[in-house]
């Protein structure tokens, strides 16, 4: 137990550890194009309870959304994410696709909804897009966090919060202050695959 819990206290470090599970290993994160760092995120987590759709235990589990009339808040490891057999069970995707799934191609909106791992909002979460593809999702961001990224990364979610609020600026720069990635507002930071854009949102409840 000792052992989950301080991994838990460091997630990022935790896909690197090999000594977890109840065969001692943790099954490798597969790489999601569009979420690459799901651990980092906080869409995956170790886990030592069995996978309901493989059966086995794989050390990790996802823990984001998962949208099905079947299932409500299964055991699915990331692996099961990764190669679609969670959401062909379940007829699931791991996030809603209303409205942005319509703005790009079928192929990419059934990656991301069905072989993707999603992510947790306050409010419904949306994925964004940029250059006509799915844009991938950095992680829900604070204050401190979004430091740490090019300025271009809060000049994205300046400028959504302008459109959206019609804020003068002084009340954006107070609300980008006032972000917290574990709790509210909190920002939700993408990227364009494509030409590096940042792009992002902010919700609370
Ligand atoms: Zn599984
Ligand atoms: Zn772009």
């Amino acid at each position: 137990m000792s052992l989950l819990l301080g991994a838990a206290d460091s997630p990022h470090r935790f896909g690197h550890v090999s000594n977890f599970g109840h065969n001692g290993r943790m099954d490798a994160v597969p790489r999601f194009r569009y979420h690459p760092d799901p651990i980092g995120t906080g869409s995956v987590r170790p886990s030592n309870e069995r996978c309901e759709v493989c059966g086995r235990i794989s050390g990790n589990a996802y823990i984001g959304p998962v949208y099905s009339a079947m299932v409500d808040s299964p055991v699915v490891c990331i692996g099961c994410v990764a190669d679609g057999t969670a959401a062909a069970r379940w007829t699931a995707s791991f996030t809603d696709g209303h409205p942005w799934a319509a703005n790009v191609s079928e192929e990419i909106a059934d990656e991301v909804l069905t072989r993707t791992p999603g992510f947790s909002g306050w409010q419904q979460e949306q994925w964004m897009v940029h250059c006509d593809d799915a844009a991938i999702f950095l992680g829900p961001v604070g204050a401190p966090e979004l430091a740490r990224f090019p300025a271009g990364a809060t000049e994205a979610l300046r400028d959504d919060l302008a459109t959206s609020t019609r804020w003068p600026a002084a009340e954006i720069a107070g609300y980008i202050s006032s972000l917290q990635s574990d709790g509210m507002p909190t920002g939700y930071l993408f990227q364009c695959r494509h030409c590096e854009t940042f792009l992002g949102y902010t919700d609370s409840l």
